[in-house]
């Protein structure tokens, strides 16, 4: 347990798929650029220049990340922004999968007139992946659409989609393909090549990075152009970016210090933290008064997110009463928590409304110990037995 300077007493932040903290490296490096580095990257003075070189580098970082070329790289002011502008580009020829972030799936469903499709909901948890097959399905033989956009892990369950498959699919029929990885991005490799992924859109408040800052990568070298001066025209936050820059560093150097001494493939050991907290839970809840949110297959579930169904249990309260003890976990995203509306996502993997609204998600961090996956499954339960009305909370 941590103290924090706003809240007076210890606690525990699961919640990292809403945001992270910002790792001190790129607290540091953004402290120049807040301070004597303060020209503006569009001044062709001295002061300018260092600005500018200082962009440079980051976007350099960034592109490093994701085994891209640093001229693919355009920042923009969130995953928001990016996804929106990215959709609305495409009008009405665009399809997203029933899963994907408010910012892609709104503005699909708000192009639907002009053709914009998203795809159908699954029957279940264990059918949630979107696969190269229901892409394909989706696309039939025509080559009616002109992009598709498939999230790499979903922010709300961890649900892994085969975007490699994906792509191919796409790219037999002519169209485009972007993927937003916001929820993958710094927590697993990845590689913009392998992948062949036309668009990709990170955000670098989810990997330990300052806020308000993302980017989009742009395969073609001849859009790029236009969508450097479309999304983010006027002067850059530097610091913004330089932070972005640095964690993009921080989370390659953390891959691959996992990957050699560990011998995992992501920034932290999920598959224990999650064993760990699965296991806690149990024994305080016991067996079968908990379900997952998530696919069992290998490979499926991410499990740096758990979605967890308590039911007859109302999420909002267990998120308001856990955080009274001291655990920090949401509801659905963070972006559509005020909505009183039941998680998109769950009802699109085949959950009803109700099920939805008893369901509330885990996330860990780069830094979570088992230890502390094991006391939040305890806190957790611990509220949700308060209210049942079987016990009291921690
Ligand atoms: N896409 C995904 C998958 C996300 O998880 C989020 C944030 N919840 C976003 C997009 C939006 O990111 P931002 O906060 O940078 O607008």
């Amino acid at each position: 347990m941590i103290i924090h300077p706003y809240v007076h007493h210890p606690f525990l932040y699961m919640d990292s798929a809403s945001t992270t903290p910002v790792c001190h490296a790129a607290v540091e490096s953004m402290m120049q650029y807040l301070d004597t580095g303060y020209g503006n990257p569009n001044s062709v003075h001295a002061f300018g220049k260092e600005a500018k070189a200082a962009v440079e580098v980051a976007r350099h970082e960034v592109a490093d990340l994701i085994g891209a070329e640093p001229e693919h790289i355009v920042f923009g002011p969130s995953a928001t922004g990016i996804n929106r502008f990215l959709c609305g580009w495409f009008g009405g020829a665009v399809i997203a999968s029933n899963m994907e972030h408010s910012s892609v799936r709104t503005v699909v469903e708000k192009l639907h007139l002009f053709g914009a499709e998203i795809m159908p909901p699954k029957a279940s948890p264990e059918e949630a992946p979107v696969t190269k097959e229901d892409v394909d399905r989706f696309l039939g033989p025509g080559d009616g659409y002109d992009m598709v956009s498939v999230m790499m892990i979903n922010n709300e369950t961890g649900v892994v989609n085969d975007v490699k498959g994906i792509a191919e699919a796409c790219h037999t029929r002519k169209t485009l393909f972007h993927t937003d990885a916001t929820a993958a991005a710094g927590a697993v490799p990845i590689d913009v090549k392998d992948l062949d992924c036309d668009f990709m859109t990170i955000a670098s408040h989810k990997m330990y990075g300052p806020k308000g800052i993302a980017a989009l990568y742009v395969k073609s070298e001849t859009a790029i152009e236009d969508f450097k001066k479309k999304t983010y025209t006027g002067t850059p936050n530097v610091p913004a970016i330089v932070g972005f820059g640095t964690a993009c560093e921080q989370a390659a150097a953390r891959l691959e210090a996992q990957r050699r001494i560990l011998g995992v493939a992501t920034d932290n050991d999920y598959e224990r933290l999650a064993a760990s907290f699965l296991k806690a839970l149990e024994t305080e809840l016991g067996e079968g008064s908990f379900a997952l949110n998530a696919p069992k297959a290998d490979g499926k579930h991410f499990k740096k997110i758990l979605n967890v169904r308590f039911p007859g249990v109302d999420a909002e309260s267990l998120v308001l009463l856990c955080s009274e003890k001291g655990l920090m976990i949401s509801a659905g995203a963070a972006c559509e928590s005020n909505e009183q509306k039941p998680s998109q996502t769950l009802l699109a993997m085949g959950l009803t409304p109700e099920e939805a609204r008893s369901s509330v998600r885990v996330s860990f961090s780069r830094w979570t110990t088992s230890g502390e996956a094991w006391e939040s499954a305890a806190i957790l339960a611990e509220c949700v037995r308060t209210l049942k009305g079987i016990g009291s909370a921690v």
